[in-house]
């Protein structure tokens, strides 16, 4: 029988505010309406106030959108909305999302009084060019002062680093990260630049302004990426990302794990194990549901136990840890091999997945082409939404 569902442990809320949309961005963000963010605060707080009972948590993220737009005071009005509702408990991960241009002393000193011990900077990259090429509003000099205050207040330091940026090469690839590594990061998220539709990144490209990097290309970036970094010490525990050891994430190794957590804020999608339930994504809506007392969830999309089944391999295949048969059996009720063993096999025979029989996971190889595999593992496994 699979393990029931424990109580969430773990909460995400959804800051929707940028100082700036970046041209490539299609997150839910309002960029410089900062005149929404008392309503929005109170929406928040009457959307946390539908918990039952306050949450003991083992990590807290606070992601957007760029929650330091908010400012050191911001911040501190943002943890008051959580007081008395989500509750980090000892030892919890509780990490922000921060644009380096807001990091100076005054918001340090805020998320410290509030119990972050964690900030995942927006960095993408510590070159002038690559930043103007993608549209980002912060130097690099920038970056290389917040993860200074950063660090000299004791916080562990997560780098984002864009990789495929419009005309950017594999030396300058290369050269952003071995200036990465030489800030002495926790960790770092390494991500393809992608094209979102509805962007105006991809309107300039539809133009032909713009120019993607061809796959080749973003596939040498990404393994000279892996190189650099396990030569510099880092685990590359998940296919985009990297810890030195006993810094991974741990609210995304949550998720990894397919455990529930509870989530708030616009857009913002929950997991009680069998079912996700995600806000409406405009800020607008949310918040004017919220203030009419209905329910600001956009869409229920309730699994079959095949399906979440399905998703753990997904998930647990993204990481380098791979899936152990026992483990997966004792969370699921499913042998893996009945749901994909033909899809197993091909992979080992193709040398993109490894089996010792009691451990499955994907080989350096498999990891590149992870994403054009899942499509044949997640079949349907849905029983269907409901808008609401
Ligand atoms: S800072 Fe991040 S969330 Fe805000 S617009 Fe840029 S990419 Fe999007």
């Amino acid at each position: 029988m699979p393990v029931a569902a424990a109580s969430p442990r773990a909460a995400y809320v959804h800051v929707p505010f940028c100082r700036h949309r970046c041209g490539y961005c299609d997150f839910a963000v309002v960029a410089g309406r900062d005149d929404l963010v008392d309503r929005y605060l109170a929406a928040l707080r009457r959307e946390l106030d539908r918990l039952p009972a306050p949450l003991d948590l083992d990590t807290l993220y606070v992601g957007g959108g760029t929650p330091s737009h908010l400012g050191a005071e911001g911040l501190r009005r943002l943890w008051g909305a959580f007081a008395g509702r989500l509750v980090p408990l000892a030892g919890a991960e509780v990490t922000i999302e921060a644009n380096p241009a807001d990091v100076d002393r005054g918001l340090v000193a805020a998320a410290v009084e509030c119990g972050v011990n964690r900030v995942s900077l927006g960095a993408q990259s510590l070159s002038a060019v690559t930043l103007a090429a993608l549209d980002r509003d912060h130097s690099p000099d920038q970056v290389r002062r917040a993860v200074d205050l950063l660090r000299g207040a004791g916080l562990a330091v997560n780098l984002d680093v864009m990789t495929a940026a419009p005309g950017q090469t594999l030396a300058a690839v290369g050269q952003d990260l071995d200036d990465f590594l030489a800030l002495a990061p926790q960790h770092l998220s390494v991500y393809c630049l992608t094209w979102e539709r509805g962007t105006r990144f991809i309107g300039l490209l539809n133009r032909g302004m713009l120019q993607r990097a061809e796959e080749d290309l973003e596939r040498r970036m990404f393994e000279g990426a892996i190189d650099r970094l396990e030569a510099g010490g880092f685990e590359h525990y998940e296919v985009s990302n990297f810890a030195l050891p006993g810094h991974r994430c741990r609210h995304n190794e949550g998720y990894w794990d397919c455990r529930p957590w509870e989530a708030f804020g616009p857009g913002a999608a929950r997991f009680d194990g069998r079912t996700r339930i995600t806000n409406h994504r405009s800020p607008f809506t949310w918040m004017r549901r919220i203030d009419a007392g209905l329910d600001p969830a956009a869409d229920h999309d309730r699994m079959t136990a095949e399906g979440a089944a399905r998703e753990r391999i997904v998930v647990g295949l993204r990481r380098r840890d791979g899936i152990v048969r026992g483990a997966f059996r004792a969370a699921t009720g499913f042998q893996i091999d009945e749901l994909v063993g033909g899809e197993l096999r091909e992979w080992v025979d193709n040398g993109w997945a490894v089996d010792d029989g009691l451990r499955i996971g994907l080989t350096r190889s498999g990891l590149l082409l992870s994403d054009s595999l899942w499509e044949e593992v997640l079949g349907g496994g849905h029983e269907g939404g409901g808008k609401g």
